[in-house]
């Protein structure tokens, strides 16, 4: 500890536990977000590297005055914005135990590896998920997980066609084709084109009125595959789209891809947590029947990023794929699970699993459950007022925590109402009272706001509907006439659509 003394981390430390409480305390009575203002950026930005060091208290206060100042919004019980939730104050405080023992839980006979075999089965029975011991890994988040688990689907497909990928890579194969729908998260085509196959070999399965993977065209576009001689190996299904919270239909995709020997991969990132709500826990059935399962422990159960988890049935196919241990890393003493290094990129790894245990271990399975329904049940009364008010349109059924819907003013033209509804979130998020983010969705422009903070109330709902109506007016308010003032014209839909568009 360099310089400082223990006394000085002491009081520093217990400085830094204020610091915190009063900023998570204070939280909800801020302004969700604001942009910050130009010399607070630029005094991060510009921040020259310090020629000397300062004493602990000093950097304590910087923290507090330009950085906590300035929160992404996340944490806030009107945030709505992607999948991003509030922190658990447990794994707040774990972050810092994790910190000061800091180990790599690469390997090795320390707490922080076995707590990580540990929460790693948590994760398997929480959502009903096979674990047979080393059958999972704890990741950065599902886009690392995800490619996991996809080069482990990968070299089972080549070595079931006899060829040694790690040895002579794609070389000599067919081509390998996967399935997703349109639906799918964008680090799926990440992985697919880090893994070298190419992402003309996704192929984008249709999708059902509701989003859900249409079983028939997969089924005849796997037929097309086989076919022209290319080798289908994997099906990505969602538990939770990241755009409307639809979860795919598992139980006839499992029995499709056990028929054609396809790997099939779960992205659970943000909704496979939804399992755990009674109300809508049918919806997954056959979510376990999967070769390979990511979630994120970081969006639903709160954990403090990082953390994602990849799950996978035969823990060897992952192994296989990754392990290689130099000279210098041999471990007698492993056992026979080995390292965790030889299930995934990573060699340091940090001590995710405590933040994990100690969220887990604050709420039980019992508090988790009620969290995941209250958001459910909170996300279907959002989808009831946005359908009782005629200027919105809710876009999709609400199926687990996201409500996807429009600003819809009668007799506006679809032009006018893209324009509209992407300009929207950014006009909502300025005015501070709420955050919503926007997508597009089967070719329209929308609003989607993701319930995953439990302290979320059904005021906030309507506060959040409130600001989408007034950022609405506020942005096509130019365009309607004054009332009871003469003279007032009221300019086009075109001209609206070019002033928020730019196009002349
Ligand atoms: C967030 C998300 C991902 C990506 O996970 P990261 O943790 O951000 O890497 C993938 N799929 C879905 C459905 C997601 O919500």
């Amino acid at each position: 500890m360099s310089d400082a003394t223990a006394d000085d981390f002491r009081t520093a430390a217990r400085a830094t536990a204020d610091l915190v409480a009063d900023y998570l305390d204070a939280l909800p009575g801020r302004p969700v977000w604001q942009p910050m203002d130009p010399a607070g950026r630029a005094a991060l930005l510009d921040a020259p590297l310090p020629a000397r060091g300062r004493p602990l208290g000093a950097l304590l206060e910087e923290i507090e005055n330009r950085v906590m100042p300035a929160p992404m919004g996340n944490g806030h019980p009107r945030f709505f914005g992607w999948v991003n939730s509030a922190p658990a104050p447990a794994g707040v405080l774990a972050t810092l135990a994790a910190a000061a023992m800091n180990p790599s839980s690469a390997g090795g006979d320390h707490a922080d590896v076995h707590l990580e075999r540990a929460v790693v089965r948590w994760m398997a029975e929480l959502v009903g998920f096979p674990h047979p011991p080393g059958g999972g890994i704890l990741t950065s988040g599902t886009s690392m997980a995800t490619i996991l688990c996809l080069a482990a689907a990968r070299n089972r497909a080549a070595r079931l066609a006899g060829c040694d990928l790690r040895e002579q890579g794609l070389a000599g194969l067919p081509p390998l084709v996967g399935y997703a729908t349109a639906e799918s998260h964008s680090c799926v085509r990440k992985a697919v084109e880090l893994l070298g196959l190419g992402s003309r070999n996704l192929r984008t399965v249709a999708t059902d009125p509701d989003g859900r993977l249409d079983v028939a065209a997969l089924r005849a576009a796997v037929a097309e595959d086989r076919a022209a001689g290319r080798l289908p190996f994997l099906v990505v299904a969602s538990a939770g789209t990241v755009g409307t919270g639809a979860v795919d239909p598992f139980e006839p995709i499992a029995d499709l891809c056990a028929a054609e020997g396809l790997w099939l991969h779960v992205d659970g990132a943000y909704g496979a947590f939804g399992v755990l709500d009674p109300a809508i826990a049918h919806r997954y059935a056959g979510m376990a029947r999967a070769d390979s399962l990511a979630l994120d422990p970081h969006k639903w159960l709160g954990v403090p990023v990082d953390c994602g988890c990849a799950l996978v049935r035969h823990p060897e196919e992952l192994r296989g794929t990754f392990s290689l241990v130099p000279s210098y890393l041999r471990d007698e003493a492993a056992g026979e699970l080995g390292w965790f290094s030889e299930y995934g990129m990573e060699q340091t790894r940090p001590f995710r699993s405590l933040k994990v245990w100690a969220t887990i271990a604050h709420r039980g399975r019992a508090g988790i459950s009620a969290d995941i329904a209250r958001c459910t049940a909170l996300a279907r009364r959002l989808g009831e007022l946005v359908e009782a008010d005629p200027r919105l349109e809710l876009l999709a059924p609400v199926e687990t925590s996201i409500v996807a819907f429009r600003y819809r003013p009668a007799g506006a033209d679809e032009r006018l109402l893209d324009a509209v509804n992407r300009e929207l979130p950014a006009a909502v998020q300025r005015r501070g009272r709420a955050f919503v983010t926007g997508a597009v969705h089967r070719g329209r422009e929308m609003l989607r706001a993701c319930l995953l903070n439990s302290a979320t109330t059904e005021a906030d709902l309507v506060a959040l509907l409130d600001e989408v109506r007034s950022a609405a007016a506020d942005l096509t308010d130019h365009q309607l006439p004054a009332p009871g003032r003469p003279g007032a014209t009221r300019t086009s839909d075109g001209d609206f659509y070019r002033q928020v568009t730019g196009d002349s």
